[in-house]
């Protein structure tokens, strides 16, 4: 097996919707083809296209909300989410979603996330702990030497936290729901905000108050910050201190000064900026920038299947595109540790796993 598939991984940018593999959302839609809901031919080639623009990719999204949005398919794509994630040998997961209304079938925001939890419960194909779920010990010391064998074969462990993200459609009290919203589900293992969709849509000042509160009651906050550039959001967004933030694209030389002072974690995603043409050429990544200055950085997916990429191909393409060797590779994955939105418990527990991953990188 290849290193950079059967290392220890971390994710922390990959939104529920966005990582559904392709075979699902095929047959989702011939299902609904069938029904006649949709007309599959039309549907078919815009799922299976591979290069899309930012503008495109939202577009996608709208047709797989219409694919998706049952709570037995929530709770079916969560499953095989997280499964597809700890296959790679990713051992801590941060999943992101929008909690979704849609009155025609009965579903509130807070029935979609019930559904999310239900697929958490349903993975069976490794060992999960996901907040109220929990690994007991014994478990735990099996898991992780059954973890750092690493040969596709023997059953891995896989931590799994919630992000609920606010649309940058909804106005501030569809947004102030979803924050009320995750403060009741804390205890189901949903640690945090996320603020994204469309990045041209919508302004800061009316998700402000609602990130405010989160911030306030204590919830770890992320932004998509800098996907476009705007003038008018970058800087109030790092003002306003996110824990991480996405992207950090479209900065000003005053920005990415701010930003390396703040030291806010940025999720970094080569696949998705490089095929949404956010950025034109892989040479010209800023994650060369910030890795040199040792900047805290996370290398994630942002959706694995919209983008078909999967973390153990963006460990990849880091490697060749910027020659760093498996070690260095490594200490970057490993450093992610310190940016998870999660206790100082889980943290020792992901330090020993790569600890004990460490003693085989050879
Ligand atoms: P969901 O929240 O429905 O589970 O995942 C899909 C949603 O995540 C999209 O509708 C969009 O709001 C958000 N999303 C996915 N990828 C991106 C991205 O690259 N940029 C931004 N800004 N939002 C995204």
């Amino acid at each position: 097996m290849k290193w950079w598939v059967s290392m220890p991984k971390i994710e922390l940018h990959a939104h529920l919707n966005g990582s559904i593999r392709d075979s699902t959302l095929l047959e989702l839609a011939r299902a609904l083809g069938e029904k006649g809901v949709i007309v599959f031919s039309d549907v078919e080639h815009v799922i299976m296209k591979n290069d899309r623009s930012l503008g495109e990719v939202f577009k996608l999204f709208d047709l797989i909300h219409i694919l998706t949005t049952d709570h037995k398919t929530v709770t079916r794509i969560t499953k095989e989410v997280v499964e597809d994630f700890a296959s790679e040998n990713v051992v801590y997961i941060e999943l992101r979603t929008t909690p979704k209304k849609n009155d025609s079938i009965g579903m509130s925001k807070h029935s979609y996330m019930e559904a999310v939890v239900e697929g958490l419960r349903a993975v069976t194909a490794v060992d999960i702990d996901f907040g109220p779920h929990k690994f007991n010990t014994q478990d735990s010391l099996n898991s992780i030497a059954m973890n750092d064998a690493c040969d596709g074969t023997k059953r891995k462990k896989i931590y799994v936290r919630l992000l609920l993200s606010i649309d940058r459609r909804e106005t501030t009290e569809a947004a102030i729901e979803t924050v009320k919203l995750a403060l009741e589900m804390r205890d189901l293992g949903v640690v945090g905000i996320d603020l994204s969709g469309n990045p041209v849509v919508g302004e800061w000042k009316t998700f402000l108050p609602a990130l405010k509160f989160a911030q306030e009651q204590g919830l770890y906050i992320t932004l998509h910050c800098g996907e476009v550039p705007n003038r008018q959001e970058v800087q109030p967004m790092l003002d306003f201190l996110p824990q991480r933030i996405g992207h950090a694209i479209f900065f000003e030389e005053e920005e990415w000064r701010q930003l390396k002072t703040s030291k806010i974690p940025v999720e970094i995603c080569l696949t998705s900026n490089i095929k949404t043409e956010s950025i034109s050429s892989i040479d010209i990544h800023h994650f060369v920038d910030l890795y040199s200055a040792k900047h805290p950085l996370v290398l994630c997916t942002d959706d694995a299947g919209v983008f078909s990429t999967s973390l153990s191909n963006e460990y990849k393409l880091a490697s060749t595109a910027f020659g760093l060797g498996k070690r260095e590779m490594f200490e970057l994955a490993r450093n992610g540790i310190e940016c998870i939105f999660a206790g100082d418990e889980v943290k020792q527990d992901l330090v020993e796993t790569f600890d004990s991953a460490a003693k085989k990188l050879n």
